[in-house]
């Protein structure tokens, strides 16, 4: 079951006009919110960053947090799983196709869930491959925008080369990934680049530099340069759905010895525990405190 503009209905029944701006201009935001036992995890930080993509482009926030918060709570549980994974997309509505703002034009807005499955054991044990690339984006990638043919086709790079990911370079520094965000990690330093207008501010991104200050797990936000990507002692890729994986190869090169290393596994127990503290009812959110 999905909501589309006030109605829940199944999804084989939702339709919107070929003359959406969301079709035509690809002009519109999203998030992606995942939910562990029907709870959804960090709300309050994907409301805020909903809020900042919508600045961004400079289209009204249709609804106030509360009332996202029962359309999000309403689409749980008309959806199977106990773990799901909500897509919420707005776009600037329905007009006459012209590139200027349409006025008084109600927002299409939508939300569907699909289940949320682990990452598969078999990469968390033995590791995924991921392949570099230039990073050719608008530099606005602070702003979640449902316009993602650059990131489409950056990701395409990896899936035709059976890789997990493809890790972006902008002027000789890491950015993220098609889809993720990526740390480093060298000489038992975990590595974050600086957010800024060039990454998604990754909600995954935060929880890790968070456990990485609750444990005293030395780390630096700074820039990361592309040598330092290529001799990496591990990398790790966080996003939602994601959670927080090991990157054990990369460009066809083992990354320190092709193994899931020390950092991740340790990051990747302080994440269990974060989330299984979630889902007992507990919201160490600090958005939301
Ligand atoms: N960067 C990009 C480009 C992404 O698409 C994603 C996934 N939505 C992320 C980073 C990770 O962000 P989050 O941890 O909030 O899922």
């Amino acid at each position: 079951m999905i909501y589309l503009n006030g109605k829940f209905m199944p999804i084989e029944e939702a339709y919107i006009p070929v003359l959406d701006r969301g079709f035509i201009f690809g002009d519109g935001v999203y998030e992606v919110i995942p939910a562990y036992s029907r709870k959804p995890f960090r709300l309050a930080r994907h409301l805020n960053r909903l809020q900042h993509s919508l600045d961004g482009i400079r289209l009204q926030n249709p609804f106030s947090d509360k009332d996202w918060e029962n359309l999000l709570e309403q689409v749980i549980a008309k959806n199977e799983g106990e773990d799901q994974y909500l897509y919420l997309h707005i776009t600037r509505g329905v007009a006459k196709r012209d590139h200027a703002f349409p006025v008084d034009v109600p927002p299409t807005v939508f939300i569907m869930s699909n289940p949320l499955l682990p990452p598969p054991a078999q990469l968390l044990v033995g590791g995924a491959s991921a392949i570099t690339a230039v990073d050719n984006r608008w530099i606005r990638c602070d702003v979640k925008a449902i316009s993602l043919l650059p990131n489409v086709l950056l990701r395409q790079l990896a899936v035709d080369v059976h890789a997990l990911e493809t890790i972006l370079i902008r002027d000789g520094f890491l950015t993220e990934g098609a889809a993720s965000n990526i740390f480093v990690v060298k000489n038992k330093v975990l590595l974050a680049p600086p957010k800024s207008h060039l990454m998604l501010p990754g909600i995954t991104y935060d929880v890790v530099l968070e456990l990485a200050v609750a444990n005293q797990i030395p780390h630096e936000i700074r820039e990361i340069s592309e040598t330092e990507i290529r001799t990496a002692d591990e990398i790790l890729l966080t996003s939602s759905t994601k959670e927080i994986m090991p990157i054990t190869s990369l460009d066809s090169k083992p990354v320190g010895n092709r193994k899931p290393g020390k950092m991740f596994t340790r990051l990747y127990m302080l994440y269990q525990q974060y989330k299984a503290t979630h889902m007992r009812g507990h919201f160490p959110d600090a958005a939301s405190s």
